[in-house]
């Protein structure tokens, strides 16, 4: 388990890296950071390291206060992005190396490296030099050193980030699978909302040194608790739409929707559905938005519409069925199936 209290880091020049952080992370939890570039994750992932010490906070790893411990003796192994391994040794050395430091005798530690590199596929590699591995046989490496150690959490720093995206993918689904079976409690930086919510039990999203939403990833995806959230995840963005209470109804660009309960004319709302989340209808309804078809853009199996409004509003954008999709000019109505409504920026309720 991962405590953290109140932690906060600004580094000189008065940046405010961490701002007020407070967190639990189960055993055996695969959480992810997730947040724009600059949020803070690899602060805060450095400072569970030991590798930054926090300007005030504390923080536990089962009971004990690391905070004033060196990152050798808090029992975390990290994986970077680079992954760090040695140019100079083969792989049964890289793996080893930790046990080496930890004084494990030689016929021990080169057992335990060829165990580990079992695990991961790597027997017929072992006595290769990183040089002559692919980037995804050198991140199974890394990967395969960290287990080595046995420590009490893994942390990751956007360990796939230098993968091709084929590759990326096949790595997930390995490190997720491998996850499962250690079930070693696991914290993992990423910018890849998509990487976020395939990974992770838990995700927090970040923005300037806060967590702004800790859940689950069906928490932060069907509930964002804010439109920064909102915008943030999704594999095409949410439709973010200004909306008025008036004459008993949510006036919602072109769309007049039932008025949920508890609203007072001028509250500044958002009203924001997923392009996922709504159909098309090619007749005219008073509950749905009215557009022309501006741009087709094919997703493979889907596609994405860019419906553009006669005025006023930004455009709306919504998937359908690949070959479903009218062609550019005709006019259309994207009717919604599953919203969700914001106050002053803040989730009110889900519709
Ligand atoms: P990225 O996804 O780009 O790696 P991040 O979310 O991991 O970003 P951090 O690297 O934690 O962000 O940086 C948080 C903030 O702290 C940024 O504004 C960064 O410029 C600043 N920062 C990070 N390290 C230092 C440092 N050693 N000295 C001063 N400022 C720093």
């Amino acid at each position: 388990m991962i405590t953290l209290h109140d932690l906060t880091k600004v580094f000189p020049g008065g940046v405010h890296a961490l701002d007020g952080i407070d967190l639990t992370i189960a055993d055996g939890e695969f959480f992810a950071l997730l947040g724009p570039s600059g949020c803070g994750k690899t602060t805060l992932l450095r400072t569970i390291a030991g590798l930054e010490t926090p300007t005030t906070g504390r923080v536990h790893i089962n009971t004990t206060d690391v905070t004033a411990l060196p990152p050798g003796r808090r029992d975390v192994a990290m994986v970077f992005q680079d992954y760090a391994i040695f140019p100079h040794m083969d792989v049964t050395t890289n793996i080893a190396y930790p046990l080496r430091v930890k004084k494990v005798p030689r016929a021990e530690r080169t057992a335990k490296a060829a165990d580990v590199a079992a695990r991961l596929s790597l027997t017929a590699l072992l006595h290769r030099r990183p040089a002559e591995l692919s980037g995804g046989q050198q991140q199974r490496v890394a990967l395969a050193r960290a287990i080595a150690c046995h420590p009490a959490a893994f942390l990751f720093d956007e360990p796939l980030s230098n993968l091709d995206a084929r590759l990326r993918l096949e790595a997930r689904t390995f490190l997720k699978r491998l996850q499962r079976e250690l079930a070693v409690t696991t914290v993992f930086v990423t910018h890849d909302q998509a990487e976020a919510l395939a990974l992770a039990d838990r995700i927090a999203v970040m923005s300037q040194g806060r967590m702004i939403q800790v859940g689950t990833p069906a928490d932060i995806f069907h509930r964002p608790a804010t439109t920064f959230v909102a915008s943030f995840i999704g594999s095409t963005p949410m439709n973010l739409l200004p909306a008025h209470p008036a004459d008993g109804a949510l006036h919602v660009a072109g769309a007049t929707l039932p008025l949920p309960a508890g609203l007072t004319p001028g509250d500044p709302l958002t009203y924001g559905v997923r392009p996922e989340y709504m159909d098309l209808s090619l007749t005219p309804r008073p509950d749905a938005f009215p557009g022309t078809i501006s741009v087709l853009e094919n997703l493979g199996t889907h596609t994405l519409v860019t419906l553009e409004p006669g005025t006023g509003t930004t455009h709306i954008q919504l998937v359908v069925p690949e070959g479903a999709e009218p062609p550019i000019g005709t006019p259309a109505w994207a009717v919604p199936r599953r919203a969700l409504l914001y106050r002053d920026g803040t989730l009110l309720t889900t519709l």
